[in-house]
């Protein structure tokens, strides 16, 4: 089961994950955005981390990570991550526990409720590229082992994060710079492939 305990742990690794790759998501802004991704991710999960790990039930607890990042993150981040969450949250009842099925079917709902804000597809260079090909690898090897899955995600974030390099930006900042966006990887996508290492590591 995915526990209370599961989740803290989880949120306070990305936390440990965004403190410690600040500097270089920010660096990742700076040639296709604001230079702000590093710094907003921070602010977003000092607020986030405690807040989840005093919620009482794994609902809450979405929810707070949720509210911390649209109230906290500023950029564009903040109100797609705060939609992942929040939308994640709205799907569970209030249990401290759920089985790992319900987990990876709230994640995804999340994650096309946040594509959906953002109308961002796949292959727009965001964060959806990690997100979408992550939570389809967590939903397709739930059923067989929870840790198994968290690593299958990971694995496909980050490959749909390395894809990000060669596209042509589609959506956000990075967008105006057109054919001049090639040839560098996505901030967003980069931290939600921190998201899927953090589970997978918590999961272990
Ligand atoms: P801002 O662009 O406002 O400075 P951040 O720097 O925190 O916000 O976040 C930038 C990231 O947000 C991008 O790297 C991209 O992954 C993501 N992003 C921007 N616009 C969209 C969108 N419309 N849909 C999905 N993701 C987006
Ligand atoms: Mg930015």
């Amino acid at each position: 089961m995915i526990t209370t305990a599961l989740v803290s742990a989880w949120i306070a690794r990305f936390g440990e994950i965004i403190e410690d790759r600040a500097d270089y998501l920010t660096k990742l802004d700076s040639p296709i955005g604001d230079a702000d991704h590093g710094a907003n991710m921070l602010r977003g999960m000092t607020a986030a981390v405690p807040a989840a790990e005093n919620a009482p039930t794994i609902d809450a607890q979405l929810k707070a990570v949720g509210m911390a990042m649209l109230s906290k993150v500023g950029g564009t981040s903040g109100p797609l991550y705060g939609t992942l969450f929040l939308k994640a949250a709205m799907t569970l009842g209030q249990r401290a526990e759920v089985a790992p099925s319900e987990f990876a079917a709230a994640l995804r709902t999340g994650a096309d409720a946040l594509a959906f804000r953002g109308k961002a597809e796949p292959g727009d260079k965001t964060m959806v590229d990690a997100l979408a090909p992550a939570v389809a690898a967590l939903e397709a090897h739930v059923a067989e082992d929870f840790a198994a899955a968290a690593e299958a995600a990971h694995r496909a974030a980050d490959e749909g994060r390395a894809a990000t390099t060669d596209m042509v930006a589609r959506k956000g900042r990075a967008s105006y710079l057109g054919e001049r966006s090639v040839g560098h990887t996505d901030p967003g996508a980069t931290s939600a492939t921190y998201l899927f290492q953090a589970l997978a590591e918590v999961s272990r």
